[in-house]
Protein backbone atom coordinates (compact mmCIF):
# COMPACT_ATOMS: atom_id res chain seq x y z
CA UNK A 1 0.00 0.00 0.00
CA UNK A 2 0.98 3.44 -0.77
CA UNK A 3 0.96 6.97 1.39
CA UNK A 4 2.57 9.66 1.30
CA UNK A 5 5.59 10.18 3.89
CA UNK A 6 6.47 13.71 4.86
CA UNK A 7 9.94 13.05 5.63
CA UNK A 8 11.14 11.32 2.19
CA UNK A 9 8.01 13.88 0.31
CA UNK A 10 7.24 11.00 -1.78
CA UNK A 11 4.74 8.12 -2.08
CA UNK A 12 6.11 5.28 0.35
CA UNK A 13 5.17 1.98 0.87
CA UNK A 14 4.01 1.26 4.71
CA UNK A 15 3.13 -0.47 7.45
CA UNK A 16 0.76 -0.48 9.81
CA UNK A 17 0.65 -1.70 14.12
CA UNK A 18 -2.12 -1.75 16.42
CA UNK A 19 -1.75 0.91 18.86
CA UNK A 20 -3.80 1.62 22.32
CA UNK A 21 -5.18 4.91 21.94
CA UNK A 22 -6.30 7.63 24.17
CA UNK A 23 -8.78 10.80 23.84
CA UNK A 24 -10.85 12.78 25.98
CA UNK A 25 -14.76 12.94 24.99
CA UNK A 26 -16.91 15.38 27.37
CA UNK A 27 -14.63 15.55 29.95
CA UNK A 28 -13.63 11.61 29.41
CA UNK A 29 -11.10 9.86 28.89
CA UNK A 30 -11.83 6.60 26.41
CA UNK A 31 -9.04 4.54 25.43
CA UNK A 32 -9.24 1.88 22.22
CA UNK A 33 -7.20 0.10 19.67
CA UNK A 34 -6.70 2.27 16.60
CA UNK A 35 -3.93 2.14 14.12
CA UNK A 36 -0.75 3.57 12.90
CA UNK A 37 0.91 3.27 9.86
CA UNK A 38 5.00 4.12 9.58
CA UNK A 39 6.96 4.76 6.26
CA UNK A 40 8.90 1.73 4.89
CA UNK A 41 11.61 3.88 4.06
CA UNK A 42 12.37 6.04 7.00
CA UNK A 43 10.10 4.40 9.88
CA UNK A 44 8.54 8.07 10.70
CA UNK A 45 4.56 8.39 11.19
CA UNK A 46 2.27 8.95 7.97
CA UNK A 47 -1.31 10.06 7.40
CA UNK A 48 -3.33 7.75 5.95
CA UNK A 49 -6.65 8.56 5.02
CA UNK A 50 -8.27 5.27 5.86
CA UNK A 51 -6.78 4.63 8.76
CA UNK A 52 -7.51 7.96 10.57
CA UNK A 53 -11.49 6.94 9.33
CA UNK A 54 -10.78 3.37 10.58
CA UNK A 55 -9.41 5.05 13.65
CA UNK A 56 -12.45 7.11 14.01
CA UNK A 57 -14.87 4.07 14.06
CA UNK A 58 -13.11 2.58 16.97
CA UNK A 59 -13.19 5.15 19.09
CA UNK A 60 -16.98 5.94 17.88
CA UNK A 61 -17.32 2.25 19.20
CA UNK A 62 -15.28 2.45 22.37
CA UNK A 63 -17.26 5.80 23.76
CA UNK A 64 -20.61 3.99 22.85
CA UNK A 65 -19.87 1.07 24.88
CA UNK A 66 -17.85 3.13 27.69
CA UNK A 67 -21.53 4.79 27.58
CA UNK A 68 -23.68 2.35 26.97
CA UNK A 69 -25.08 3.86 24.23
CA UNK A 70 -26.92 3.20 20.87
CA UNK A 71 -24.74 1.84 18.11
CA UNK A 72 -25.22 2.72 14.11
CA UNK A 73 -25.94 -1.04 13.36
CA UNK A 74 -28.67 -1.10 16.37
CA UNK A 75 -30.72 1.91 14.89
CA UNK A 76 -29.94 0.19 10.85
CA UNK A 77 -32.02 -2.75 13.49
CA UNK A 78 -34.74 -1.03 14.45
CA UNK A 79 -35.51 0.34 11.25
CA UNK A 80 -35.91 -3.07 9.87
CA UNK A 81 -37.37 -5.02 12.95
CA UNK A 82 -40.35 -2.20 12.65
CA UNK A 83 -40.53 -2.20 9.14
CA UNK A 84 -40.25 2.00 9.61
CA UNK A 85 -38.21 4.88 7.68
CA UNK A 86 -35.82 6.77 9.24
CA UNK A 87 -38.34 9.88 9.01
CA UNK A 88 -41.05 8.47 10.09
CA UNK A 89 -39.61 6.69 13.26
CA UNK A 90 -38.04 10.36 14.44
CA UNK A 91 -41.56 11.75 13.90
CA UNK A 92 -43.00 9.14 16.20
CA UNK A 93 -40.79 10.14 18.77
CA UNK A 94 -41.84 13.71 18.54
CA UNK A 95 -37.89 14.06 17.70
CA UNK A 96 -36.69 16.63 14.72
CA UNK A 97 -37.09 15.20 11.47
CA UNK A 98 -33.89 14.71 10.59
CA UNK A 99 -32.68 13.70 13.91
CA UNK A 100 -32.24 9.46 13.10
CA UNK A 101 -30.65 10.46 9.60
CA UNK A 102 -28.11 12.37 11.66
CA UNK A 103 -27.57 9.63 14.06
CA UNK A 104 -27.18 7.18 11.16
CA UNK A 105 -24.28 9.48 9.53
CA UNK A 106 -22.57 8.85 12.75
CA UNK A 107 -23.54 11.96 15.06
CA UNK A 108 -23.75 10.21 18.72
CA UNK A 109 -27.09 10.48 20.65
CA UNK A 110 -27.66 12.33 23.96
CA UNK A 111 -28.10 9.25 26.49
CA UNK A 112 -31.51 10.02 26.93
CA UNK A 113 -31.97 9.47 23.56
CA UNK A 114 -29.91 6.49 23.09
CA UNK A 115 -32.10 4.80 25.84
CA UNK A 116 -35.39 5.59 24.12
CA UNK A 117 -33.96 3.87 21.01
CA UNK A 118 -32.70 1.14 23.14
CA UNK A 119 -36.47 0.43 24.48
CA UNK A 120 -37.69 0.60 21.27
CA UNK A 121 -34.99 -1.80 19.81
CA UNK A 122 -35.76 -4.20 22.62
CA UNK A 123 -39.62 -4.32 23.00
CA UNK A 124 -42.04 -4.12 20.48
CA UNK A 125 -44.80 -3.22 22.93
CA UNK A 126 -42.88 -0.36 23.63
CA UNK A 127 -43.07 0.85 20.50
CA UNK A 128 -46.68 -0.31 19.75
CA UNK A 129 -47.86 2.45 22.06
CA UNK A 130 -45.30 5.13 20.41
CA UNK A 131 -47.38 3.87 17.21
CA UNK A 132 -50.71 4.72 18.62
CA UNK A 133 -50.09 7.25 20.25
CA UNK A 134 -48.79 9.52 17.72
CA UNK A 135 -50.25 7.72 14.62
CA UNK A 136 -51.60 10.60 13.52
CA UNK A 137 -47.89 11.94 12.51
CA UNK A 138 -47.19 9.65 10.23
CA UNK A 139 -48.37 8.17 6.71
CA UNK A 140 -51.15 5.61 7.03
CA UNK A 141 -49.12 3.59 4.90
CA UNK A 142 -46.26 3.31 7.32
CA UNK A 143 -48.96 2.80 10.15
CA UNK A 144 -49.93 -0.48 8.52
CA UNK A 145 -46.83 -1.68 7.56
CA UNK A 146 -45.19 -0.90 11.15
CA UNK A 147 -48.11 -2.33 12.62
CA UNK A 148 -47.76 -5.92 10.97
CA UNK A 149 -43.81 -5.45 11.81
CA UNK A 150 -44.41 -5.15 15.50
CA UNK A 151 -46.73 -8.36 15.41
CA UNK A 152 -43.96 -10.20 13.75
CA UNK A 153 -41.85 -8.89 16.43
CA UNK A 154 -44.31 -9.82 19.85
CA UNK A 155 -44.46 -13.46 18.49
CA UNK A 156 -40.27 -13.91 17.76
CA UNK A 157 -40.04 -12.48 21.16
CA UNK A 158 -42.52 -14.79 22.90
CA UNK A 159 -39.50 -17.39 21.99
CA UNK A 160 -36.88 -15.75 23.65
CA UNK A 161 -38.60 -14.80 26.53
CA UNK A 162 -38.85 -17.92 29.38
CA UNK A 163 -41.26 -19.63 28.07
CA UNK A 164 -40.06 -23.19 27.43
CA UNK A 165 -42.31 -25.21 30.02
CA UNK A 166 -44.97 -23.76 27.57
CA UNK A 167 -43.18 -24.31 24.62
CA UNK A 168 -42.63 -27.63 25.85
CA UNK A 169 -46.23 -28.06 25.92
CA UNK A 170 -47.50 -27.11 22.72
CA UNK A 171 -44.20 -29.58 21.75
CA UNK A 172 -46.21 -32.24 23.63
CA UNK A 173 -49.35 -31.58 21.61
CA UNK A 174 -47.77 -31.60 18.12
CA UNK A 175 -45.68 -34.99 18.97
CA UNK A 176 -49.47 -36.59 19.64
CA UNK A 177 -51.60 -34.75 17.33
CA UNK A 178 -49.01 -34.85 14.39
CA UNK A 179 -47.36 -37.16 11.98
CA UNK A 180 -45.45 -34.79 10.04
CA UNK A 181 -43.12 -34.32 13.23
CA UNK A 182 -41.32 -37.56 12.58
CA UNK A 183 -38.88 -36.52 10.41
CA UNK A 184 -37.70 -33.54 12.80
CA UNK A 185 -37.88 -35.36 15.14
CA UNK A 186 -35.60 -37.79 13.77
CA UNK A 187 -33.32 -35.06 12.68
CA UNK A 188 -32.68 -33.55 16.05
CA UNK A 189 -32.35 -36.94 17.63
CA UNK A 190 -29.82 -37.31 14.84
CA UNK A 191 -28.07 -33.49 15.97
CA UNK A 192 -28.55 -34.00 19.22
CA UNK A 193 -25.36 -36.20 20.40
CA UNK A 194 -23.20 -33.52 18.56
CA UNK A 195 -24.51 -30.94 21.31
CA UNK A 196 -24.22 -32.98 24.05
CA UNK A 197 -28.17 -34.03 25.11
CA UNK A 198 -30.08 -37.18 25.55
CA UNK A 199 -32.63 -37.55 23.10
CA UNK A 200 -35.43 -39.67 24.66
CA UNK A 201 -36.73 -42.38 21.76
CA UNK A 202 -39.84 -42.15 22.93
CA UNK A 203 -41.69 -38.89 22.21
CA UNK A 204 -41.74 -37.82 25.81
CA UNK A 205 -40.44 -34.51 26.72
CA UNK A 206 -39.62 -32.53 30.02
CA UNK A 207 -37.77 -29.54 29.50
CA UNK A 208 -35.21 -29.98 31.85
CA UNK A 209 -33.78 -32.58 29.61
CA UNK A 210 -34.31 -29.96 26.78
CA UNK A 211 -32.93 -26.55 26.00
CA UNK A 212 -35.51 -24.08 24.66
CA UNK A 213 -32.94 -24.10 21.34
CA UNK A 214 -33.23 -27.47 20.81
CA UNK A 215 -36.94 -27.40 21.29
CA UNK A 216 -36.98 -24.72 18.29
CA UNK A 217 -34.61 -27.32 16.35
CA UNK A 218 -37.14 -29.81 17.11
CA UNK A 219 -40.28 -28.36 15.99
CA UNK A 220 -40.30 -25.15 13.04
CA UNK A 221 -41.60 -22.03 13.90
CA UNK A 222 -44.78 -22.14 11.84
CA UNK A 223 -45.60 -25.62 13.32
CA UNK A 224 -45.44 -23.55 16.88
CA UNK A 225 -47.88 -20.79 15.35
CA UNK A 226 -50.62 -22.91 14.27
CA UNK A 227 -51.19 -24.73 17.34
CA UNK A 228 -54.33 -24.38 18.72
CA UNK A 229 -52.24 -23.80 21.99
CA UNK A 230 -49.85 -21.34 20.38
CA UNK A 231 -53.09 -19.24 19.70
CA UNK A 232 -54.34 -19.23 23.13
CA UNK A 233 -51.26 -18.72 24.69
CA UNK A 234 -50.38 -15.41 22.35
CA UNK A 235 -53.71 -14.07 22.97
CA UNK A 236 -53.22 -14.47 26.70
CA UNK A 237 -49.94 -12.93 26.07
CA UNK A 238 -51.13 -10.15 24.53
CA UNK A 239 -54.29 -9.68 27.18
CA UNK A 240 -51.81 -9.92 29.42
CA UNK A 241 -49.02 -6.87 27.96
CA UNK A 242 -52.21 -4.97 27.40
CA UNK A 243 -53.18 -5.13 31.06
CA UNK A 244 -49.84 -4.63 32.74
CA UNK A 245 -49.86 -1.07 30.40
CA UNK A 246 -52.88 0.24 31.60
CA UNK A 247 -51.78 -0.41 35.01
CA UNK A 248 -48.75 0.88 34.58
CA UNK A 249 -51.03 4.23 32.88
CA UNK A 250 -52.75 4.11 36.28
CA UNK A 251 -49.76 4.77 38.90
CA UNK A 252 -47.69 6.84 36.13
CA UNK A 253 -51.16 9.34 36.04
CA UNK A 254 -50.72 9.37 39.93
CA UNK A 255 -47.37 9.88 40.31
CA UNK A 256 -47.54 12.81 37.49
CA UNK A 257 -50.54 14.15 39.59
CA UNK A 258 -49.16 13.77 43.12
CA UNK A 259 -45.66 13.57 43.06
CA UNK A 260 -45.56 10.30 45.35
CA UNK A 261 -47.92 7.33 45.65
CA UNK A 262 -47.52 4.59 48.69
CA UNK A 263 -45.97 0.97 47.64
CA UNK A 264 -49.13 -0.33 49.55
CA UNK A 265 -50.74 1.26 46.99
CA UNK A 266 -48.59 0.99 43.78
CA UNK A 267 -48.60 -3.05 44.23
CA UNK A 268 -52.05 -3.15 44.72
CA UNK A 269 -52.85 -1.47 41.76
CA UNK A 270 -49.98 -4.18 40.69
CA UNK A 271 -52.16 -6.92 41.72
CA UNK A 272 -55.89 -6.35 39.69
CA UNK A 273 -56.49 -8.59 37.42
CA UNK A 274 -59.96 -7.64 36.53
CA UNK A 275 -60.24 -5.43 33.16
CA UNK A 276 -62.65 -3.29 33.89
CA UNK A 277 -61.31 -2.64 37.46
CA UNK A 278 -58.58 -1.86 35.54
CA UNK A 279 -60.06 0.86 32.93
CA UNK A 280 -62.55 2.64 35.33
CA UNK A 281 -59.43 3.04 37.76
CA UNK A 282 -57.49 4.33 34.78
CA UNK A 283 -60.86 7.18 34.26
CA UNK A 284 -61.13 7.76 38.68
CA UNK A 285 -56.76 8.30 38.71
CA UNK A 286 -57.57 11.35 35.82
CA UNK A 287 -60.34 12.65 37.71
CA UNK A 288 -59.47 12.43 41.19
CA UNK A 289 -58.44 15.60 43.27
CA UNK A 290 -56.41 13.70 45.77
CA UNK A 291 -54.41 10.59 46.77
CA UNK A 292 -56.75 10.52 49.84
CA UNK A 293 -59.81 9.92 47.68
CA UNK A 294 -58.11 7.21 45.10
CA UNK A 295 -56.83 4.85 48.22
CA UNK A 296 -60.50 5.51 49.39
CA UNK A 297 -61.79 4.27 46.10
CA UNK A 298 -59.40 1.36 45.92
CA UNK A 299 -60.82 -0.12 49.54
CA UNK A 300 -63.90 0.10 48.00
CA UNK A 301 -62.75 -2.07 45.35
CA UNK A 302 -60.72 -4.23 47.61
CA UNK A 303 -63.82 -4.62 49.41
CA UNK A 304 -65.87 -5.94 46.79
CA UNK A 305 -63.77 -8.76 45.25
ZN1 LIG B 1 9.50 8.23 5.00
Amino acid sequence: MLGFCEKCRDMVEYYVREKVMTKNIKGKEVNYKGKVAYCDECKSEIFVAEIRDYNLMKLDEAFREEEDLITVSEIELILEKYDIGKRPLSLLLGWGELTLTRYLDGDIPTKQYSDTLKEILNNPYYMKELLEKNKGKIKDIAYRKTSVAIADAKADGLFNIDSINKIDNIVKYLLVNSSDITPLQQQAQSQAPLLGYQVPSQPSMSSDRYSSTLIQKYVRREMLMNSPLFEEWVSEERKEAVRDTNKKRIIETLELKFDFISKNTREYIESIEDDNIINRLFEKAIKTVSVEDFEKLLEKVKNLQ
